[in-house]
């Protein structure tokens, strides 16, 4: 087993034991630092248009109201990260926790989500990370398809603004929304799609709420985030 693979299955709590060879000492234990391999790449950050682009944006998006969330919500969540940043991790919808903070994935399927992408060398705030909807849904039901809608815009604008090298859809919703299919996201994982006009390799994974709750399946997960990490290799600025 490959020490990155190792360090990923520490990072999302599955204990890996593996035989000592002769003399070997006993390891040390991991100190959950970002592996750097991956993010040696960095871009000048936006001229101030570009800060001027993001901030409009966010006024839009902190005062919207163009579906009925606006009414439920405790507050807009607008997405957190690098404006530059390579990788755009994408999910679904703020649940309670994300509603409540303001910022997307600061809940348990965060935390995983966080481990996740410490595994492949990318600290939370390399990346770019954001949600389809931008308003939580009451109760967590799935987003309707008008919300999704009327919010993609603003998702939009943020994928042309980061202009990512790679993004991340991370569970059913996100997946089959961007990709606007019905198949299941075990057909959807595993493989490299182009989003939109740009052709932006998209890969489709597990949500990590349902990771929590299928631990069995951060193997597979395993597989997806290795495509990432290769995919920002290959395509290094
Ligand atoms: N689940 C999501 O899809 N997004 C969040 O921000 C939090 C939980």
């Amino acid at each position: 087993m490959s020490s990155l693979r190792e360090r990923y299955l520490a990072e999302i709590g599955i204990p890996v034991w593996r035989r000592r060879g002769p003399g070997e000492p006993e390891p040390v234990p991991s100190s959950g630092e970002a592996l750097s391999d991956v993010t040696s790449t960095t871009r000048a950050v936006g001229s101030s248009t570009d800060s001027t682009r993001w901030e409009e944006l966010a006024n839009a998006v902190r005062g919207c109201t163009l579906c009925d969330l606006h009414r439920t919500r405790t507050q807009t969540v607008f997405g957190v990260g690098r404006r530059d940043a390579d990788l755009l991790v994408i999910g679904e919808a703020p649940g309670a926790d994300e509603d409540r903070q303001g910022e997307p994935f600061v809940g348990r399927a965060g935390q995983l989500l966080n481990a996740m992408l410490r595994a492949i060398g990318l600290a939370r705030n390399e990346v770019y990370i954001a949600n389809i909807l931008k308003c939580r849904p009451p109760n967590n039901r799935d987003p309707a398809p008008s919300e999704a809608a009327a919010c993609t815009p603003y998702l939009t604008r943020q994928i042309d603004l980061i202009r990512p090298r790679v993004m991340l859809a991370v569970g059913r919703i996100a997946a089959q929304w961007l990709l606007q299919s019905d198949a299941p996201i075990g057909r959807l994982r595993g493989r490299a799609f182009e989003y939109g006009e740009s052709g932006v390799p998209l890969i489709v994974t597990y949500h990590p709420a349902y990771l929590l709750r299928s631990p069995l399946a951060k193997a597979t997960a395993w597989t997806d985030l290795c495509m990432v990490k290769d995919l920002l290799m290959k395509n290094e600025r």
